[in-house]
């Protein structure tokens, strides 16, 4: 590809047999033009469910559903045609994955540590992965996007997995440093943000590069901050080729009419605004855990974050996790990653959560 920026396609990147792939012609995407009245294509049920008595439920929903996808793109700032709904941000990393990457060949980089689905994603459509671990100085971690770059070049990777803020690390990669690693690898591989965290960070969004970068692709998810983990809705922002192919290659009806129901109403003003009084909360909340934890003896490190977690070092992560255990808490055993053999990460739960677990490691201390 070539030209100055905003000007490329990322379709140069998708699958040479998925360019033009029309998908799965569900029962919505194939009525006609005219208006229908009646409804006779689909095999449904004519008359609703006794549990379902106003019929909400009795129909196949429409794929990405219009008033959704309108509702996340405004909430966005932007279109509608930039906008892909999946079941949670995991179904879109694998969607990514099976449209960018042929199946058995060309790669993904991933930065450890990082979200584990990338590679299980790759994984399972047999995608080698390449891992440039990220560094840290036991306060902060930090993604080195130009080896990167080299890595994914030699690697002839078609995807770049990078999450801002990070899972487990709380680390979020600098704006600038996305639209550089983009631009240097846009005839090549699509760089994809995941912002699943990006409600509680400082850093603005990568949204608001997505028009000048057409090989950038941000994942937002309403499973952290919106409280809405168990809807399964996730979004992906990209360049409108790109996400036409997604939505191709996506199984059919991927968002339940209650979900639907659920999403939108998350987006709604109301809930936007009891969603930043909870962030505000959590932020305040991270801040006195982390407190406790710095004066924990037997804790080595407390990682700043920009998530709604704290990734721990400590002497003895058997001890801490006995002591938590032994009070019914349950953290995240972190140490089957790479550069983590001495790691916890601790969510950020509710002000009463947060005492019981000051309590619990004042009591029996590590
Ligand atoms: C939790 C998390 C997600 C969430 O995925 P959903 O499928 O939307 O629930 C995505 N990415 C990262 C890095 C996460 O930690």
């Amino acid at each position: 590809m070539n030209g100055p920026p905003g000007s490329t396609s990322p379709l140069a990147l998708v699958r040479e047999d998925l360019r033009s792939f029309s998908g799965y012609s569900s029962a919505r995407t194939s009525a006609p033009g005219v208006p229908a009245r009646i409804w006779l294509n689909a095999n449904e049920s004519g008359a609703p469910s006794s549990c379902d008595p106003e019929g909400t439920s009795r129909r196949y929903p429409d794929p990405q559903p219009a008033a959704l996808v309108e509702a996340f793109a405004d909430h966005w700032a932007t279109t509608p045609d930039r906008v892909v709904v999946g079941r949670g941000s995991d179904e879109l990393i694998e969607l990514l994955v099976r449209t960018l990457c042929r199946p058995g060949g060309d790669g993904v980089v991933v930065c450890s540590p990082t979200f584990g689905m990338y590679a299980v994603s790759a994984h399972l459509h047999g995608v080698p992965v390449t891992d440039v671990p990220q560094t840290d100085d036991e306060l902060t971690w930090r993604v080195d996007t130009e080896a990167v770059r080299e890595a994914a070049v030699a690697a002839g990777a078609r995807i770049v997995f990078l999450a801002s803020p990070g899972n487990p690390t709380g680390a979020v990669v600098p704006l600038h440093e996305v639209a550089a690693l983009t631009e240097a690898l846009a005839d090549q591989a699509v760089v994809v943000l995941d912002e699943a965290y990006g409600e509680y960070a400082f850093q603005l969004s990568a949204v608001t590069l997505l028009e000048e970068h057409p090989t950038l692709v941000v994942l937002r998810t309403l499973s952290k901050a919106h409280a809405l983990a168990g809807a399964r809705l996730g979004i992906a922002l990209a360049h409108p080729d790109l996400t036409r192919v997604l939505r191709a290659v996506q199984a059919p009806y991927p968002v339940p009419v209650p979900v639907s129901e659920l999403g939108l109403h998350a987006l709604g003003e109301e809930a936007l605004a009891a969603t930043r009084s909870r962030v505000g909360e959590t932020l305040r909340l991270r801040d006195t855990v982390s407190r406790l934890l710095r004066d924990l003896d037997g804790v080595r490190a407390v990682y700043a974050s920009d998530a709604n977690f704290v990734l721990v070092r400590c002497d003895d992560p058997d001890a801490l996790l006995h002591t938590l255990g032994s009070a019914g808490i349950v953290v995240r055993d972190m140490r089957h990653l790479p550069g983590l053999h001495d790691a916890l990460r601790i969510t950020v739960g509710t002000a009463d959560e947060m005492s019981a677990l000051d309590t619990a490691l004042r009591e029996n201390p590590a």
